[in-house]
């Protein structure tokens, strides 16, 4: 059996025992549905002059590149499906082996694929916020009145600022969001960090805060990250392939 496949097998049976496990799920999740990684080189943010909070609440062109921006990162995931592994986490979830997924996502592919409890750290690009009167509505006819007007879109019901309801740099994570992934965290007794270069805290804090709190931290990530050295196992194939496998010898135990 390869090294690989025998930390699989042991993982799946700490799944198996464990009474609250938590999964943090990054970029790396997403890859494998299409979706590029941000961070990555030739990724939007090295491509696009950023448009921070405090900028989008006080001058309309910032908010017209603010939108210009969103409308053309929206076709790389708009018609994104969940992969395999946000499948096996549903499933688990459902199973009653998962507490729920923290995110550092904004693409909804976890309640996509089945996800129930899910906590987003960086809010959702699936919906539309409006900063004035904090309605939400569903991003879709916003994205199309953007593309067919060359208009910044208003809020339908008091004309407000309206944005994606994620967090933009310079604006500050939900706190009661934050606030309930700590606690996951620290009533853990498994963290399964999947897809995270763990480099961007609060999020990256979060395993951190479950193995204090005396869980097992397992490290699912094709890259290095700086908690690989605390982890109790680190994995490193195709993540939709390890949570597959993991999933396998769970099912069997
Ligand atoms: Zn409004």
């Amino acid at each position: 059996m390869s090294q690989t496949l025998s930390g699989i097998e042991e993982v799946s049976g700490w799944l198996a025992s464990a009474r609250s496990a938590v999964v943090l799920t990054g970029a790396g999740i997403s890859t494998e549905s299409g979706i590029p990684d941000f961070r990555s080189p030739g990724g939007v943010w090295s491509k696009y002059r950023t448009v921070f909070f405090d900028e989008f609440q006080a001058s309309e062109s910032a908010r017209y590149e603010y939108w210009r921006q969103k409308c053309e990162l929206h076709r790389q995931f708009g018609d994104a499906q969940p992969n395999a592994g946000h499948r096996v986490l549903a499933k688990w979830e459902a199973d009653g082996r998962l507490r729920g997924v923290i995110t550092q996502n904004i693409d909804g592919l976890h309640q996509m694929a089945g996800s129930r409890r899910v906590l987003e750290l960086h809010g959702t690009a699936r919906q539309a916020l409006c900063l004035d009167c904090q309605a939400r509505f569903d991003i879709e006819p916003f994205v199309a009145q953007f593309l067919a007007e060359d208009r910044v879109p208003t809020c339908p019901q008091c004309a407000g600022r309206i944005k994606h309801a994620t967090v933009s740099f310079g604006q500050i994570l939900p706190a009661d969001v934050l606030e309930e992934a700590a606690r996951w965290s620290e009533e853990a007794d498994l963290m399964l960090a999947i897809g995270s270069s763990l480099v961007v805290t609060p999020a990256a804090d979060l395993p951190r805060l479950a193995k204090q709190s005396g869980a097992r931290l397992v490290i699912v990530n094709r890259d290095e990250t700086p908690l690989d050295g605390v982890a109790d196992a680190v994995l490193r194939d195709p993540i939709g392939q390890v949570i597959t496998e993991i999933d396998s010898f769970a099912t069997a135990k």
